[in-house]
């Protein structure tokens, strides 16, 4: 049984790479007996369009060229897909093809929708050959022997038989979208985009689970993606909101789409083939989703207003000009939105009852809760005036306003709508990990900061999560008494199960706060960035991880406009990444770090002055709770290496962190062995750290446990983590004990450093610190 029904629009099929990602997407996620459904690739319908019109033009030259440029195109794919043999056979089942429509130009009988079928046509059978070079099995399925449709209605039993009978179990089904046929036979199509309808037909006659509809963005967005950098995209729309969006002629669904699911439980998402591991945008039933806010626009329509419009014949012309007209009545008239291009066909449709009121009209629609359309509509008014566009025709109704002017709409416009009408005062999933002695203070000192942050979000904590239970309230936890709620109702869970919940978020923006200190839960990281959430960690492990697996991530949360915020995970609160990336975003270039990173050795070497064995201090450290439960962590260096890595990171620098040299505070061979055994040898660890303070005492020098990083000019780096004499009276040499310091010297602090120093570690300001990544989240997001 066909459990999913896959669709490629022609953004997912626009180049021989966009095949083979999405030959790899459906060798990843399909089964034997899940349909396919494509479109035609690229921009194929728009060239046959044009073909079509210079055949009616009679322009014999320019019909000539475009079907040359078809040719081309076509073959180019053909040669870069397959091997000569293949490519040449194909080639010349599209030659014959080619042929037959140039004949049947010349005879006069060239038919629009057969011709324009052939864009499908071709990308199925492509995909269908290129998926057995794989050794899928698969095959093409013309969808015009499988929708017949009558009188403009289609014939579901008969439909339904026909797919039944034609699709089995035993392979990949790839059906051409977009096209069906008549009782005659006839070739016909289901409209421009017509493809997901398509495909939602198809999930219903075959009983499907859920249909994907793969395209070139990331899901559905608050407003085009590709004009507005800043749009939101939708964790869940419902269906009566994306209906809406279609019927107003936004590309991303067609109007119809979601008609074939009406009474069904198949599930509808919209996903990117450009990132398949994404999750999309889930269309849900109404009620399963809060109603957003929303941006579309429109590119020369013209509105006509209709006398004595009668029952179905929006639907009629929709049909006839195959495009969604979108009508609507006010002061008890009827008007029709129609392209501009179609104005004709309707106008000779209608008879002398439609006037054509404004002519090549541009415009948008707020599209947003009915409780809030009446205030969004005369923002946008004053918002448009203040931008210089004369509005020359509003409409709205308790869904959506229309604002229709002959000026475009650029994206600067846009955007400042978007930042003005729908980015604003919109909500943030908080998603708290780790409730250790930071992540308590942390989770104490979030009631206050809430409640100053609820002024531009509105933020809510939804989870608060451990190594093995978690609390998760998806319409937010009260804090203020959240031990009582962690008792009463914490759950134990799996990885897969935090997962699952963040994804039934249905929150603008949502973000994990990982205040562990487990590499396994950074490990998650590229599953939350899938789920779209933004990062703040104090914990090091991701940001110390191997390069490849690093970059990847970035990569990651950069294409999917995410951020990740780690200020804590070096010097605590103090604002070193800050200060760092501020550095270079004003044109400087950093030199050198150079530091004492570590409270504990900060600690240890500042308080050491020879009047007691420095085992000793290691022990009292220890018993106050300064070191970690093993102080040889601590002495190995290791941690300090981890936050220089990260500072060279926030360099642009590609390191790993064995590119950095480490020099332990202790004897090699007291790293190995339990506890008890370095005790016994506590002496050579004495007798190591007395002789290099005294080395260093010799020279007039502090010994310190220092890490620097040096990038000469020719961009060679070095880093080190080690032992350092340092100048007695510098900045390192006098530090407070126990606290980090951070000389940075760059092209503007040359001759004399910037020095940033404070304690590095302690539960209140690492807690601090973590508030000021998420105040920044709130505010970059704003
Ligand atoms: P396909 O070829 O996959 O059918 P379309 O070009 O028909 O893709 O639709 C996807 C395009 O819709 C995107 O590239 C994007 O530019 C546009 N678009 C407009 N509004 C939105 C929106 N609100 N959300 C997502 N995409 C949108
Ligand atoms: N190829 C058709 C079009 O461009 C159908 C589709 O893409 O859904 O409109
Ligand atoms: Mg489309």
């Amino acid at each position: 049984m066909t459990k999913v029904v896959h669709k490629f629009g022609g953004s997912s099929l626009s180049s021989a790479a966009r095949y083979q990602a999405v030959a790899n997407i459906i060798l990843g996620q399909c089964q034997v007996g899940d349909c396919v459904v494509v479109s035609a690739a690229g921009k194929t319908t728009n060239t046959l369009v044009k073909l079509w019109q210079s055949y009616q033009q009679r322009d014999d030259n320019a019909f000539n060229d475009i079907l040359l440029q078809v040719e081309n195109h076509q073959n180019l794919l053909l040669t870069e897909l397959f091997d000569a043999q293949q490519a040449s056979a194909l080639s010349e089942r599209l030659k014959s093809e080619l042929q037959s429509i140039a004949k049947d130009a010349a005879n006069n009988v060239l038919h629009e929708a057969s011709l324009l079928a052939h864009g499908e046509l071709w990308s199925a059978r492509l995909l269908a050959n290129l998926l057995s070079t794989f050794n899928i099995s698969a095959v093409d399925i013309d969808a015009r022997k499988l929708f017949t449709q009558h009188q403009g209605q289609l014939l579901h039993a008969q439909n339904k038989q026909a797919c039944l009978a034609q699709i089995k179990t035993d392979k990949i089904y790839v059906v051409t979208g977009f096209i069906a046929s008549d009782c005659e036979g006839n070739t016909i199509t289901l409209g421009r985009n017509g493809s997901d309808y398509s495909a939602t037909l198809l999930a219903n006659y075959v009983d499907a689970d859920a249909v994907s509809i793969w395209t070139d963005t990331h899901g559905v967005f608050s407003t085009d993606p590709r004009k507005v950098s800043s749009a939101i995209k939708y964790p869940k729309v419902c269906r009566i909101q994306a209906n809406l969006l279609a019927r107003l002629g936004n590309p991303v669904l067609h109007a119809k789409t979601l008609s074939p699911l009406k009474e069904t439980n198949i599930k509808l998402q919209v996903r990117s083939s450009y990132d398949p591991e994404a999750i999309g945008t889930e269309i849900v039933k109404q009620g399963y989703s809060k109603d957003k806010r929303f941006i579309t626009t429109f590119d020369e329509l013209d509105l006509i207003r209709v006398e004595g419009l009668l029952a179905g014949e929006v639907r009629t012309l929709s049909q006839l000009i195959q495009h969604s007209i979108h009508h609507f009545n006010k002061g008890g008239e009827d008007y029709l939105l129609v392209p501009s291009n179609d104005t004709h066909t309707v106008a000779t449709h209608l008879q002398g009852r439609g006037n054509i009121v404004e002519s090549h009209l541009r415009g948008l629609a707020i599209v947003a809760p009915s409780f809030e359309i009446q205030q969004l509509t005369q923002q946008a008014a004053a918002i448009l005036e203040q931008q210089d566009v004369v509005v020359r025709f509003t409409h709205s109704d308790g869904s959506y306003a229309l604002f229709l002017t002959d000026q475009s709409i650029d994206s600067d416009v846009l955007a400042i709508l978007h930042d003005k009408l729908v980015n604003k005062g919109r909500e943030l999933a908080v998603i708290i990990a780790g409730l250790g002695n930071v992540g308590e203070v942390f989770v104490e000192q979030c009631q206050k900061q809430v409640e100053k942050l609820q002024t531009t979000f509105d933020l809510k904590v939804v989870a608060l999560v451990r190594s093995k239970e978690m609390l998760f309230c998806p319409s937010g936890i009260n804090i203020d008494n959240w031990q009582q709620h962690w008792r009463s109702e914490a759950q134990s869970y799996q990885q897969a199960d935090l997962l699952e919940r963040i994804g039934e978020l249905d929150y603008e923006h949502k973000v994990v706060i990982d205040i562990t200190a487990s590499d396994e839960f950074s490990g998650m990281y590229p599953s939350f960035v899938a789920h779209d959430c933004h990062l703040i960690s104090a914990n090091k492990y991701a940001g110390t991880a191997e390069q490849a697996w690093y970059a990847k991530l970035i990569d990651q949360l950069q294409e999917r406009n995410l951020h990740w915020r780690y200020n804590t995970s070096v010097g605590a609160g103090l604002p070193i990444n800050f200060a760092l990336a501020d550095l270079q975003n004003s044109g400087d270039t950093v030199t050198r770090i150079e530091g004492v990173f570590s409270g504990t050795l900060s600690w240890l070497c500042s308080s050491f002055d020879g009047s007691k064995p420095f085992s000793d201090l290691v022990l009292e450290a220890q018993g106050m709770g300064y070191t970690e439960p093993d102080p040889r962590e601590d002495l190995s260096g290791r941690d300090m290496q981890r936050k220089l890595l990260i500072l060279a990171r926030d360099l642009g620098l590609q390191l790993d962190v064995d590119d950095i040299a480490l020099e332990p505070l202790m004897p090699e061979h007291l790293a190995l062995g339990d506890w008890d055994s370095f005790l016994a040898d506590r002496a050579s660890l004495d007798a190591f750290y007395h002789q290099r303070y005294e080395e260093a005492k010799l020279a007039g020098k502090s010994l310190r446990y220092t890490g620097a990083l040096d990038i000469n000019e020719q961009g060679k780096v070095s880093a080190k983590v080690g032992i350092a004499y340092v100048e007695a009276g510098s900045a390192i040499a006098n530090l407070t004990p126990g606290d980090n310091i951070f000389v940075i010297t760059s092209q503007w602090y040359d001759s004399n450093p910037l020095v940033i120093q404070g304690p590095g570690a302690g539960k209140e300001v690492t807690a601090a610190g973590i508030h000021s990544d998420l105040y920044w989240l709130t505010q970059k997001l704003r």
